[in-house]
């Protein structure tokens, strides 16, 4: 199987100024493809070749397993956008962030911190767990919460090259701005799945 990096579900200057078109250039262009390219050159001739992607990333270890993973994350983090995003959580969601944040604004306000306090390359996720409790999970690297038996339901990518054209050393600023563009519709259907 051949890995495709999907389309970008937005033009790549939709969401500028906070994230400016140079930026998706850059991080779609050039970093979420070179994982789907690093993938499909490592586990050609592998166990992984004619596994799905999301297999591979509960399978792997060691560069398959980042480029997979890698790949996932960012696709999940692109797709969680939107220039016309649904703006507040609603319905069962909203009564769960309540319940385990005590507000959607507690729930910012923990993620927000987490981002930004990652030391290092990682993603900060929003998960459920089994009885469809939330938390938040800050992994380093390409960690992904699928092997921990958690379902994603939001990411923010806080590996410099997230931010670094935009905003410099201010990750801060940038994990501020991500909030314009969530779209809590998408959040919705992954909690609710
Ligand atoms: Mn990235």
């Amino acid at each position: 199987m051949v890995h495709q990096l999907p389309k970008l579900p937005y033009a790549e200057d939709a969401l500028a100024p906070q994230m400016s078109r140079e930026t998706l250039e850059y991080h779609y262009g050039k970093h979420h493809q070179a994982y789907v390219n690093n993938l499909n050159h490592l586990i050609a001739d592998t166990a992984y070749a004619d596994m799905s992607l999301e297999e591979i990333v509960m399978k792997a270890d060691g560069a398959i397993f980042n480029n997979a993973a890698q790949a996932w994350n960012h696709t999940f983090f692109f797709y969680s956008l939107s220039p016309s995003p649904k703006s507040m959580p609603s319905g069962t969601l909203a009564a769960a962030i309540d319940r385990d944040f005590g507000s959607f604004d507690g729930l910012k306000e923990q993620f927000s911190k987490a981002a930004a306090g990652l030391f290092g390359s990682g993603w900060v996720w929003l998960v459920k767990d089994d009885p469809s409790k939330l938390s938040i999970l800050a992994e380093s690297n390409a960690g992904n919460p699928l092997r921990r038996w958690l379902t994603p339901l939001l990411c923010i990518d806080v590996w410099e090259h997230a931010y670094y054209i935009d905003y410099r050393n201010r990750r801060p600023d940038f994990i501020q701005n991500f909030w314009d563009f969530v779209d809590w519709s998408v959040v919705e259907e992954r909690f609710v799945k």
